[in-house]
């Protein structure tokens, strides 16, 4: 089959944006690597309808819904090289494949690089948290700490008491300007500026950090707030722009969710600078309506 789209990149952004064009009856080919960014978690919260799903489950149950649409064709595998060759452009699929198609969506997500503390990595997605509104309510009323690793950290520190009693963790690094501090003290966040330098407890559960100076504070879930890339090369490829976000780079859209690139679409957190699997999702729509109807209009790019 030839294919007029294809998606690269198949969790909340990719299968969002595959299902308008597959309803749209067009040919799309989704190729995923099957590495979602939240695959460190047990559960995924706050998404309609599948509230405390495993991320597998919600992954699977969407590959299969968009399999039973005769144009969709599902692909495992990762794409390692996109380019453009006059009006298509052309993917290669480790193993060696290439297929081409009009129009590529982009929904290859992020990664992220964590402080390097010992004890942290091991508990990413369980008891060491990126955000409340998806994990603090599982936590909440337990000792909670935000570990500063970015000029919003303290920001963030300042939101947590609605979960739990917060304290603030400067590392030495991020001290509190005078309207911070005075937030944080507003909201009764402790600050500790003896820098964590180890986390404590039978992983993945934290019981307390161990600080620079040899104290032991009890914390049963501590945010922090990764450094971000792409997971993939492949926009970098198509020659798309990036803008600098808040903690890594985004492939730039348009409203239409349009890269730089005419005919090359991104949504997901790859091209959004709020991470969450609703915000991907309708990302993903947006970017599979508008190549749905770039496709209708002007067929060749
Ligand atoms: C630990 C953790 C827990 C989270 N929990 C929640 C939560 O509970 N609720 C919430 O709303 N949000 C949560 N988030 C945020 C949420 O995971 C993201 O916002 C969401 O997954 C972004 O969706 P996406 O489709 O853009 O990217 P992803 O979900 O990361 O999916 C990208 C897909 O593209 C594939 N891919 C990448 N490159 C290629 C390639 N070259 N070829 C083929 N496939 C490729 C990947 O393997 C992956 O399957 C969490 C984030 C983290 C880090």
């Amino acid at each position: 089959m030839s294919f007029e789209v294809i998606v690269i990149g198949g969790n909340f952004a990719g299968l969002s944006a595959a299902m308008q064009l597959a309803r749209a009856r067009r040919r799309v080919l989704l190729v995923d690597a099957g590495a979602p960014r939240n695959r460190f978690s047990q559960a995924s919260h706050g998404f309609l309808g599948q509230d405390g799903q495993t991320p597998t489950a919600i992954m699977r149950e969407g590959k299969r819904q968009l399999s039973l649409y005769p144009t969709v064709t599902i692909r495992d595998g990762e794409v390692v090289q996109a380019r453009a060759d006059g009006d298509e452009f052309v993917i290669g699929i480790t193993g060696g494949d290439e297929e081409r198609a009009a129009r590529i969506v982009l929904a290859t997500g992020i990664s992220d690089t964590l402080p390097e503390i010992p004890g942290l990595r091991d508990r990413w997605g369980r008891s060491v948290l990126h955000c409340p509104y998806c994990h603090g309510y599982e936590v909440s009323g337990g000792k909670l700490g935000v570990l500063a690793n970015h000029p919003h950290s303290a920001h963030a520190a300042m939101l947590i008491p609605d979960w739990g009693e917060t304290t603030y963790f400067t590392q030495a690094l991020f001290e509190p300007d005078e309207g911070q501090l005075a937030g944080l003290t507003a909201r009764g966040v402790r600050i500790e500026r003896s820098p964590v330098v180890e986390l404590l407890g039978d992983t993945p559960r934290l019981e307390a950090v161990r600080l620079g100076d040899g104290r032991v504070v009890r914390l049963d879930a501590v945010f922090v707030a990764p450094k971000t890339a792409m997971a993939s090369p492949v926009a970098e490829q198509l020659g798309c722009v990036f803008d600098d976000g808040p903690f890594g780079p985004l492939i730039r859209t348009g409203d239409n969710k349009e890269t730089s690139v005419k005919g090359v679409f991104a949504a997901g957190d790859a091209a959004s600078a709020m991470h969450n699997a609703t915000l991907a999702s309708a990302s993903g729509v947006l970017a599979g309506v508008h190549c749905h109807q770039s496709l209708a209009i002007q067929p060749t790019r």
